[in-house]
């Protein structure tokens, strides 16, 4: 994996061969740290790279460090400043992927949050599609089931939640399946590894609330915004059965790596007609546009690396 020559490490950027943490630290031993991924686009005709969210991104970051009894070293300003200056000592003309985290960084043992002292560390890698098949993606549902709010906390990112998400996604990957949905310990699709989850059900929009144990996406609220006021639609949001997923129209999910990915078949069953319906097809152009600054109505998500 190509990775970026500087990173945020400690307060500085430096290069990253030198942003290294032992192996004793609080926040590898027991994956006590949160973090975030958020995504630049470089857009080609203006010749300039642009952060997606990142305000919404170090805000989750910021919630998801809250949840976790941590004292955030920068407020959200503070984290885009410190941003640009990382992408601008890479200089960097391609679509990248980055990688914020906020960790318990003492070093010891003894399972606690309370009384650490929390760091900040980020770096960059260029990045393009995450799920092979996004047009075409075949689900199983997993026998695993979603972290509940009363274990780990899912609407956060937590890294120790993610031991979670891999299970989840190696085993869907080795039985042949692209992902998996997962459902909570309600029976309610929650959503898949590390991606929120759509259904188009007689014509409107639906999507798992933020309290059936999904991560809040930044994607997913995007995707809300943009259904209903680029294609008038009416988006729901309430729990989702297991079976409704074999009776949908479209499926689809959404997430910073995975972006918008069309869900064709579950367990071998056609969703809708088993091809990307209209609405996958018509959100996935108009997420690409915006992402890429390239649709002024929405212009107030990007921030221009300059
Ligand atoms: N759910 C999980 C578990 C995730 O890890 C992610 C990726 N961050 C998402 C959903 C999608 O969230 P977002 O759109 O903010 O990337």
């Amino acid at each position: 994996m190509d990775f970026s020559k500087h990173a945020f490490f400690e307060g500085k950027i430096l290069p990253l061969s030198e942003a290294k943490i032992g192996i004793a630290t609080h926040g590898f031993l027991y994956g006590t740290s949160v973090f975030g991924g958020m995504r630049a686009y470089w857009n080609q005709e203006k010749g300039k790279l642009f952060l997606f969210r990142p305000f919404d991104h170090f805000r989750r970051l910021i919630n998801s460090g809250k949840m976790m009894a941590m004292q955030s070293p920068y407020d959200e300003e503070g984290f885009i400043q410190l941003t640009l200056d990382l992408l601008k000592t890479d200089n960097w003309k391609q679509d990248i992927y980055l990688r914020p985290t906020l960790y318990k960084a003492d070093m010891g043992i003894g399972v606690k949050l309370h009384d650490l002292r929390d760091e900040f560390c980020m770096f960059v890698i260029p990045f393009e599609k995450y799920v092979k098949n996004d047009t075409d993606a075949h689900l199983t549902v997993s026998s695993w089931r979603r972290i509940d709010d009363n274990v780990i906390p899912a609407r956060g990112k937590v890294a120790g939640g993610y031991a979670n998400s891999a299970l989840i996604k190696t085993d869907a990957n080795r039985a042949g399946f692209d992902e998996a949905l997962v459902l909570d310990n309600n029976g309610h699709v929650s959503e898949g590894s590390a991606m929120n989850i759509f259904m188009v059900r007689d014509g409107l929009l639906v999507t798992p609330p933020v309290t059936d144990n999904i991560l809040e996406g930044i994607t997913r609220r995007s995707v809300i915004e943009l259904a209903k006021k680029e294609l008038g639609l009416e988006v729901v949001e309430r729990s989702i059965d297991r079976t409704e997923v074999f009776i949908a129209e479209e499926m689809f999910m959404t997430g910073t790596a995975a972006q918008i990915v069309a869900v064709t078949k579950i367990d071998h069953r056609p969703v809708g007609s088993g091809v990307m319906g209209n609405i996958t097809t018509k959100l996935r152009s108009l997420f690409d546009d915006v992402v890429r600054a390239k649709n002024p109505k929405f212009n107030h998500w990007n921030v221009e690396v300059k």
